[in-house]
């Protein structure tokens, strides 16, 4: 098959997403007041509203329309004012009234963007390098945000018979009804992004701005989150659009990125072939990494859609807005100025900090600490690094609990500013906090684990190592210098790995002259 490079030589990617994101932190339905929760005993919440009974009336959740005005000021949106709900003609069983409760042309939200930094693009997703590209080789590009939402979401179903679960071969399907009616945004996006990592990192930051707005857990693994990816081609330097098709329900930012690529890849096989792309829904499996085709596309006349009768025109007041307007925090991309004005992070390390809540909060829990201020770079690669390697190594590890507090973080990083340990050593000490619940200090005096700074002690090792290798000395001295990490191993074996780096290098290059 093409290669992804090639692929995207001739052809350019157009992407568009469809997000829909479950607000979790509601306590009842979109229009009934059954418990938003949809882990319970199945089909335990659930009224004659949102099983679609005859005669039963929906009502409106003010807190869903509130948070969804928020997430619509939160992503650079207009706020309609004036808009109202739809039925959306619907033949499937997880919707029990035969329609789903959604929103006409005309949305809450409409014409938002958000902008994404880009960390310099992996060598086979070829962009033409938007305007502004940083000196690391980050750009930075404008997404336009189409429209954001209301709607019900739909009953779960469980098919049973088949393989995995999955629809076909199965010999009947079972429904959970607790899902259905609970409230569900969609943000549809323009067709403006062109590689799978832009497509990737729209879904990311949209995560970390609802994240920061509390509305929502934003679960991948749970599906509180989760994408459809539209994606044509067309001749690079050309206007028109190509037939795209849509990767459905997917449930994770590498699946979304991986099922994209496959997809460019698929296509422009199919075109430089000369035929044809169809337009269709497909699956992408990541077990084989492939996509394979589920359904041709309804039509917008399949869904007959029509104002609801039973839901009054909304009328959004100008002070509702701005009550919600005073709800806003500080969002993501603000922080990471402030973070990069305040304390001088460069702008890969305040992007990487306000990516998450948990780690957002740990971070200012540290600064606020004593001696802090001169500690913030290393505290931001403690916490984008290695805290982050301790998450993947270390099972239940959850930042912000436990035995690695802010007073612990700060003093550890400061014990290698010090240059007590050494960095290396940090990472081990970070384990063994987390272990053994004791302060750095502590735990650095009963490993034994402090490191030899001493310019005495460690000149003494480094005589012997030079006395012991007359032969690479003499390599050394007629100009083979890549021996010094040579000696630089030698060293730190006979002092156990507890030699000071920095101090072992100097005398290393100072002896051997
Ligand atoms: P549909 O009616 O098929 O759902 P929409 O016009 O509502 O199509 O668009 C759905 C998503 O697909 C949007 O995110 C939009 O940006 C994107 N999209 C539309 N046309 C294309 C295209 N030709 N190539 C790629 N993405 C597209
Ligand atoms: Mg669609
Ligand atoms: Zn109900």
């Amino acid at each position: 098959m093409i290669s992804l490079e090639d692929a995207m030589k001739e052809w350019e990617p157009v992407i568009g997403l469809e997000c829909h994101i479950e607000l979790t932190s509601l306590d009842s339905k979109m229009f009934c007041s059954c418990k938003n929760e949809h882990g319970d005993a199945p089909n335990t919440n659930v009224c004659p509203v949102c099983l679609g009974m005859p005669g039963a009336l929906p009502s409106p959740n003010k807190e869903a329309i509130k948070d969804i005005v928020l997430t619509g000021l939160a992503t650079n949106c207009d706020i309609e004012k004036h808009t109202m709900f739809y039925r959306k003609g619907y033949m499937y069983p997880d919707m029990a009234k035969n329609f789903q409760i959604t929103q006409g042309p005309k949305a809450f939200c409409m014409r938002g963007h958000l902008d994404l930094t880009i960390d310099a693009p992996a060598a086979n997703e070829r962009v033409d390098i938007p305007e502004a590209q940083g000196k690391d080789g980050s750009y930075t590009t404008h997404i336009g945000i189409h429209l954001i939402h209301l709607e019900e979401d739909a009953a779960k179903m469980v098919h049973v018979g088949g393989r995995e679960g999955r629809i076909e071969g199965a010999t009947h399907s079972i429904i959970d009804y607790n899902r259905a009616g609970t409230p569900l945004m969609e943000l549809v996006t323009e067709p403006e992004m062109h590689t799978p990592e832009e497509a990737r990192r729209f879904m990311e930051k949209l995560r970390e701005i609802v994240l920061a707005l509390g509305i929502s857990d934003c679960s991948m693994e749970n599906g509180s989150m989760r994408a459809d990816g539209n994606v044509s081609l067309r001749r690079r330097g050309t206007e028109k659009l190509g037939t795209k098709t849509e990767l459905k329900n997917i449930n994770s930012f590498k699946n979304l990125h991986d099922g994209l690529a496959f997809e460019i890849r698929r296509q422009a096989e199919i075109l430089n072939e000369g035929a044809t792309v169809l337009q269709e829904t497909r699956h992408y499996d990541p077990s084989t990494k492939h996509t394979i085709p589920m359904r041709t596309k309804e039509t917008a006349a399949d869904y007959r859609m029509f104002p609801d009768p039973d839901l009054a025109p909304f009328d959004l007041s100008d002070e509702f807005i701005d009550e919600v307007r005073a709800m806003l925090p500080e969002l993501p991309d603000q922080k990471a100025e402030r973070y990069q004005k305040d304390w001088g992070l460069s702008s890969y390390d305040a992007r990487n900090l306000v990516k998450d809540p948990t780690i957002t909060a740990f971070f200012e829990a540290c600064m606020k600490q004593k001696d802090a201020q001169k500690l913030v770079k290393p505290l931001a690669n403690l916490l984008i690094n290695d805290v982050a390697q301790l998450g993947n190594e270390v099972e239940d590890f959850t930042l912000g609990e436990g035995p690695l507090t802010p007073e612990r973080a700060v003093s550890l990083v400061g014990m290698v500013d010090a240059q007590d340990i050494s960095t290396k050593q940090m990472y081990e000490v970070l384990k063994f906090i987390v272990d053994e619940d004791k302060d750095p200090a502590t735990i650095v005096k009963e490993h034994g684990m402090k490191q030899v700074s001493d310019t005495s002690a460690l000149g003494a090792v480094v005589d012997k190592v030079i006395a012991d290798n007359p032969d690479k000395v003499a390599a050394y001295k007629g100009g083979k210098t890549g021996l010094l990490g040579f000696f630089m191993g030698q060293c730190m074996k006979a002092l156990k790995g507890q030699g000071n780096p920095r101090a072992l290098n100097e005398l290393l290059r100072q002896k051997l002259q």
